[in-house]
């Protein structure tokens, strides 16, 4: 759909874009399950050469890097027309989630010599890749607490730990992985990113984890990975010790108007198919579901939710392509929880309007519900982003609530030193 972020560039290519995804790709996913995805791979690998052929390949690089050199905001609404292909629209047209954000990192961040080694490859769609942060032991919500480390010997770092949801980590050929390097510096300062090729010796997948009852495969999957003992030279760093977190902000900040952009164009989807049940399917002699005032309103509702989050949306993708990223904080957390909800309750109005139909995989919105309930979750769950949002605006009211929360936390430290102190005098 135009908006006001709708340029004469993107125009004519969300068009082409648009065709593309109608004729060849929404007919493939009839019958579409995570499961069978490596049946299909050989035939989304053609469209993707089709797809380069069409010069319509890496959407989102820059001009130098054989792209359309497009901004954030542009962008975006290419991802939307994509996701109308809910499960293969970004990977045909190389630029689906971690690789985009993975390209985006490396390109932004990479030593000449990484770049040519994993970023070219990557950006090709030759290789594909992940990233592995989150441990099973500990909170994703709190990344500063991790346990893989990184020691450094001679030129290498030995990498050890154990991390999951590491998405796509099945066939890729390398891992941007987060380790402490530094255990003894300051909680942001401790980790670093490190890539680490998945045939290093000691990298082992051990499971591709069941997602509400399916495991994925491939690019679909989200895997259960142990280093022990995988040494990579110490060039593989990104940037330098103890910028893990940094760089991690600036990864997650376009990541998250990816993903959202992404949930926009499959909340389309699932209204699109909504009104379309709604307008077909006969509840009493001579009346339409959709004749019902509680399906008039999932309409209506759905309707303003998608187009409210879709300016929102773009309108943060443009601040950061004019400000920055770093500028523009409270925008990105509050796309990613608004979004997230608006589209989950899109998708389960659809499912609703669908009956028992809606439950099953013979229309798309099941496996779309299984794909994506994790969008709450993943990138920050909605709680941590709307503490986030809370604080940074209470701040501006005087009341500066992390601070107030830190200062509690080395009260309560230095009031448990002093007990341990008393104790160990008594003894
Ligand atoms: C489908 C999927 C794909 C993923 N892909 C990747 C990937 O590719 N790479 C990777 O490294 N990780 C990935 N993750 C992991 C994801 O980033 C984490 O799940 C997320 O950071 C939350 O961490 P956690 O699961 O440990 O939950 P926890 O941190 O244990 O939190 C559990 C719940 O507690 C609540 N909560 C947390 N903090 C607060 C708070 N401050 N106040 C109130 N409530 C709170 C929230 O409801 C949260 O959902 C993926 C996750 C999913 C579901």
């Amino acid at each position: 759909m135009d908006t006001i972020f709708t340029t004469e560039r993107v125009r004519p290519l969300l068009a082409r874009v648009r065709d593309f995804v109608e004729t060849d790709l929404i007919p493939l996913e009839v019958g579409f399950s995570h499961q069978n995805l490596g049946a299909l791979i050989p035939i989304l690998d053609q469209k993707r050469d089709a797809v380069k052929a069409a010069g319509l390949w890496g959407l989102a690089l820059s001009k130098a890097d054989g792209g359309h050199g497009l901004t954030l905001c542009e962008f975006g609404q290419i991802s939307e027309v994509l996701a109308y292909a809910p499960f293969f629209g970004h990977y045909v047209f190389g630029c689906q989630a971690p690789d985009i954000g993975n390209t985006e990192l490396l390109h932004n961040f990479a030593s000449p010599e990484l770049k040519e080694r994993y970023l070219k490859p990557l950006m090709a769609g030759e290789i594909r890749s992940c990233f592995s942060m989150t441990e099973p032991e500990f909170a994703g919500s709190n990344p500063t607490r991790m346990a893989t480390t990184a020691v450094r010997d001679g030129d290498e770092y030995v990498i050890n730990g154990r991390k999951w949801f590491t998405s796509s980590a099945d066939g890729a050929a390398f891992a941007v992985v987060m380790a402490v390097t530094n255990p003894d510096a300051a909680p942001h300062q401790r980790a670093s990113m490190i890539i680490v090729p998945t045939d290093t010796p000691g990298f082992v997948i051990e499971r591709n984890i069941p997602v509400f009852g399916e495991a994925g495969e491939g690019w679909f999957s989200h895997s259960e990975v142990t280093y022990t003992d995988c040494r990579v030279p110490v060039s593989n760093i990104i940037v330098g010790e103890g910028m893990g977190f940094k760089l991690a902000q600036e990864r997650l900040g376009p990541g998250r108007v990816h993903h959202c952009m992404r949930w926009i164009g499959n909340a389309e989807k699932a209204l699109d198919l909504l009104c379309k049940r709604a307008a077909s399917r006969e509840i009493e002699d001579g009346v339409m579901l959709g004749e019902k005032q509680f399906i008039q309103d999932f309409i209506a509702e759905s309707r303003a939710e998608i187009d409210a989050s879709r300016l929102y949306v773009l309108n943060t993708a443009h601040m950061i392509d004019t400000v920055g990223v770093g500028n523009v904080r409270d925008a990105v957390s509050g796309i990613k929880f608004y979004v997230a909800n608006a589209f989950l309750r899109v998708l389960d109005r659809a499912i609703q309007v669908h009956g028992a139909l809606g439950v099953t995989d013979d229309v798309v919105l099941s496996a779309m519900y299984r794909h994506e309930r994790g969008a709450r979750i993943w990138d920050g769950a909605d709680e941590v982003h709307k503490q986030n949002l809370a604080a940074s605006i209470l701040k501006k009211y005087g009341l500066d609530i992390k601070k107030k929360a830190k200062e509690l936390r080395q009260f309560r430290q230095m009031m448990a030193g002093e007990v341990v102190l008393e104790t160990a005098g008594k003894g």
